[in-house]
């Protein structure tokens, strides 16, 4: 089996990451500001399904992975 080589960027800026020193669920930030600001979004992401009363966070992550665009 090959080795994976996949390249992670910033969900923040788009930069190439090449450390995980600022891994936050699973998405490479640059810095220490974007992996927080991250955090922070994904926080106010998954409140916002919960006061619109979306469905639970289970269903949420199936629905991600059907595909990114
Ligand atoms: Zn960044």
């Amino acid at each position: 089996m090959a080795i994976q080589v996949t390249e992670r960027y910033c969900p923040i800026c788009g930069k190439l990451v090449t450390e995980a020193t600022h891994n936050r669920f699973g998405e490479w930030c640059c810095s220490d500001a974007h992996a927080e600001e991250y955090v922070a979004d994904v926080r106010a992401q998954k409140q916002r399904q919960l006061a619109a009363g979306g469905p639970a966070p289970s269903e949420q992550r199936r629905e991600r992975h059907r595909g990114c665009c």
